[in-house]
């Protein structure tokens, strides 16, 4: 029997596999781990509505402390694990004490990729992970300065939609040769390049950064062409890296992510992992995926609580994700990688419309832009994987989920 389960992380998912295990009645003792002094928050908002002074702090709490009460969850907020100890099936904090469990969910998330440049620790220079960041960065959100964002991803352009609509100088440099090139299409990379130009933003793509310059505080940036771009505010966003560590000192399996199988059980049996630490099994898509998505990070800690409480449930979601920038809201549903075909449905230039991706005539993705029944509707077809017909497809009078029907 299981008495007590330890959550490594007290993130996202962390959140949510409290709630789904005692959804599932389970009524041993669970131990929450984490290094932040926050309880479980949700990160989306702090790129967006918080970032903006749109949300108070309270609205990021997935729960409120109350229900950790409730659910009697004994809580290690500021807490950093620093290894496993596997043989005595505890976890061992900084200072000594060790914390122990009979089951352990790593949900250990990931951390900011650093750009290795001169200059990145100098005040005004921030990276945007958690909340302590984004209070940093609000404090430079001043109409009038300048600000240069490097890395063109979703993460940098939300920032650079804030931050235009808050009156700042906006210059924001990407190695790649277009806007979120690792995720979407180049159909839709022109798009937003587009809207971020007519919004002001001024985009220096296919550059890098040789340096961060200043002496007290951030003066300026020095592109790889040796431009100068001058900045009160600097916000990096170039990625992030899945947190291993733990998981690979403890001899777990390790690659890109800690793998688990489609129960979310790595190679020790009495050892879970859930949410962006993870390399996965996707059925739908026939291959492991790592995502840094909150749609895994739920799905993924339901799947988990579910196995813990022996209820045999496999991981099979077709993954989703969205961005906000201006009132353009992104929904992007399945993976685009290796499409042979690309379908527009709707007029972008009414800023309502999808992308939708095929391979062998089959639906893998799709981007919806300010079209949400689109992206409701296309997951169902994404995830049945038979053929559809093209034509009808680029129709906006038909419903998806017709040809869903159709399909079937
Ligand atoms: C600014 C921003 C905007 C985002 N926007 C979106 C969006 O629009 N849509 C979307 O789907 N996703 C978005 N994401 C991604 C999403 O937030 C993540 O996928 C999600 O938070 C993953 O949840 P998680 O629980 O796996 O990891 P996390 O939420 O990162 O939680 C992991 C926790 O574990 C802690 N931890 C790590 N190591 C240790 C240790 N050794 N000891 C103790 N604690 C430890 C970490 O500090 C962290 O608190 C965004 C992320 C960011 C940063």
């Amino acid at each position: 029997m299981i008495r007590r389960i330890a959550i490594a992380g007290a993130g996202h998912a962390a959140g949510q596999l409290v709630t789904s295990l005692r959804q599932y009645q389970y009524d041993g003792e669970i131990v929450l781990v984490g290094d932040e002094p926050y309880l479980p928050y949700q990160r989306p908002p702090l790129s967006k509505k918080y970032l903006a002074g749109d949300m108070p702090a309270e609205r990021l709490y997935v729960k409120p402390e109350s229900f950790y009460e409730q659910a009697g969850v004994e809580l290690h907020l500021d807490t950093r694990i620093e290894a496993i100890d596997r043989g005595e099936h505890c976890l061992c904090i900084a200072g000594g004490e060790r914390i122990a469990y009979d089951k352990l969910v790593l949900a250990v998330g990931s951390r900011v990729r650093r750009l290795p440049v001169d200059g990145v620790t100098l005040p005004g220079v921030h990276y945007l992970r958690n909340i302590g960041d984004v209070d940093g960065i609000r404090e430079g959100l001043e109409s009038g300065h300048r600000i240069v964002i490097i890395g063109a991803g979703y993460i940098g352009l939300e920032v650079a939609a804030v931050a235009r609509q808050a009156g700042l100088d906006v210059t924001v440099i990407e190695m790649a040769d277009r806007v979120m090139s690792r995720v979407v299409s180049p159909e839709l990379s022109d798009f937003y390049q587009i809207e971020h130009t007519n919004q002001g933003v001024k985009l220096r793509l296919s550059t890098g950064v040789q340096s961060i310059n200043g002496k007290r505080r951030v003066k300026s940036v020095t592109t790889s062409e040796g431009d100068d771009i001058p900045a009160d505010l600097v916000v990096i966003g170039v990625g992030i890296v899945p947190n291993t560590e733990l998981a690979s000192a403890a001899g777990l399996d390790v690659d890109n992510g800690i793998v688990v199988d489609d129960h979310c059980r790595t190679g020790d049996a009495d050892i879970y992992a859930v949410g962006d630490c993870t390399l996965h099994p996707n059925d739908i898509f026939g291959r492991d995926l790592r995502l840094e998505s909150v749609h895994n990070a739920l799905e993924q800690a339901k799947t988990a609580a579910a196995n813990l409480c022996d209820k045999d449930v496999a991981y099979s979601q077709v993954p989703w994700f969205w961005s906000d920038q201006y009132d353009l809201k992104l929904q992007i549903a399945g993976l685009s990688e290796g499409y042979d075909e690309i379908v527009i449905r709707g007029n972008p230039a009414e800023r309502s419309f999808s992308c939708l991706y095929l391979r062998d005539s089959r639906l893998i993705a799709i981007d919806a832009i300010n079209a949400p029944r689109d992206f409701v509707q296309s997951k169902a077809i994404i995830a049945a994987g038979e053929p559809v017909e093209t034509d009808r497809l680029a129709d906006p009078e038909t419903q998806l989920k017709d040809l869903a029907a159709a399909s079937r």
